[in-house]
């Protein structure tokens, strides 16, 4: 079985594991136990990750909150700016193509009443940041960009947005989820004030992550959404998951490390793919390819249908595509058609997404397994047999029964 879906999800790196292993049960303390050596040994734990954490990211460790994960972190950065500020402002600023975690939690504040602008993108899946800059009014408290796509690994001009926001004084938070780990991530460089991310988009463990939150210019508070101890300097309450942020430590250390030979060894491996699968005919790249991140590719088969071709070769390999993000239900991807791709190619659309153990002899399996697919759905296509018959399908008109 090939896995190619690492934007879904990463494996936990066996040194991950080993790093967690004993905080299940030789050391089991509450790192806010402060009466005795078990609690002072997950607390050090604690904090020993922390530092890990902010050293990827360039910040001071006090910057740091751990939270379950990026769906977590994007409640409480959106709706915790919105709290907090609410008296400076109700307008929010964000982008349709979004990760739902924030254009949900976004929805949910327009029924509290406030105010969002949902920002177009290109054809390459960019914001124009003069777009942007235009939006901004006089009671605008916050602007969410996420760093890189989910599914087109489309990077955002962040440092334009940053500066953005700098001269108009309005807080930038990024969902930056598939970005850290991967390339440089440094918040503070950027003019970015919050920010999301997660371990196990990034080889740790599931059910951990955090959000940055600028300490100096500007000291940026959030209103917490989970009340109760007074954990992580009372932005989010609840006993720390240890093994998990230890985890979600060593997987920072790790991706600080090895982030620039990782990316370099994917970015070839996924042009690899990439320049194998588009020389099939009637294919296309989505998203901006000179903005990208560098292992993941998005492709729609003209003329195929994305879930059917999935079905040929997914007892060997593990895409996604691009009708599959709401699961049960076969709408086109969102993010697809806010690019402006129409329904039959937002259908016909596989993400490819490598990690840190994909392997070229996988690649090279991968190609042979999703062209065949192709050529065999194309094969059983009366739409495919009038392409090369050359009808103009888009003249043709469907009769709808
Ligand atoms: C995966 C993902 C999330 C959700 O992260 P969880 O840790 O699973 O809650 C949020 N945003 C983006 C961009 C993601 O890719």
């Amino acid at each position: 079985m090939i896995y190619l879906d690492n934007n879904s999800t990463t494996p936990c790196d066996p040194r991950v594991v080993e790093a967690m292993l004993p905080y299940f049960y030789e050391k089991p303390g509450n790192a806010a136990s402060r009466s005795h050596p078990f609690g002072w040994v997950a607390e050090e734990a604690v904090d020993y990750a922390r530092e890990q954490v902010a050293r990827l990211i360039q910040a001071d460790p006090k910057e740091i909150i751990f939270t379950s994960g990026a769906t977590e972190s994007d409640n409480l950065a959106i709706k915790g700016v919105y709290e907090m500020y609410r008296r400076k402002g109700n307008h929010i600023i964000t982008v349709k193509t979004e990760h739902k975690a924030v254009l949900d939690t976004c929805d949910h504040l327009e029924k509290q009443g406030a105010e969002i602008t949902y920002l177009p993108v290109g054809y390459d899946g960019r914001v124009d940041p003069e777009v942007l800059e235009a939006a901004i009014r006089p009671t605008t408290i916050l602007v969410a960009v996420m760093w890189a796509n989910n599914e087109t690994g489309v990077l955002q001009p962040m440092k334009e947005i940053g500066e953005i926001c700098a001269r108009h004084g309005v807080l930038f938070f990024s969902d930056a989820t598939q970005a850290v780990g991967k390339i440089p991530v440094h918040p503070r460089d950027i003019g970015v004030h919050i920010m999301s991310f997660t371990a196990h988009k990034m080889y740790g463990p599931k059910g951990v992550g955090a959000l940055y939150v600028s300490r100096k210019n500007p000291r940026v508070k959030v209103t917490a959404q989970m009340d109760g101890g007074g954990h992580e300097r009372s932005m989010r309450s609840g006993t720390l998951n240890v093994p998990g942020i230890v985890g979600f430590g060593k997987a920072a250390e790790l991706a600080l490390a090895e982030m620039d030979q990782d990316a370099e060894r994917l970015s070839q491996l996924r042009d690899h793919l990439e320049r194998e699968l588009t020389a099939l005919e009637e294919t296309v790249v989505n998203g901006n390819r000179d903005y990208r991140m560098p292992h993941v590719t998005n492709i729609s088969f003209k003329h195929v249908e994305g879930e059917g071709l999935m079905m040929t070769f997914n007892q060997n390999v593990a895409v996604s595509s691009g009708s599959a993000c709401t699961s049960a239900s076969l709408e086109p991807s969102y993010v697809l058609v806010s690019m402006g791709l129409g329904d039959d190619l937002a259908h016909s659309s596989l993400r490819l997404s490598l990690g840190r153990f994909t392997t070229r002899e996988e690649i090279d399996e991968a190609i042979r397994l999703i062209g065949n697919g192709v050529n065999h759905m194309r094969e059983l296509s009366p739409i495919w047999e009038m392409y090369k018959e050359g009808v103009d399908l888009s003249s043709v008109e469907w009769s709808e029964h």
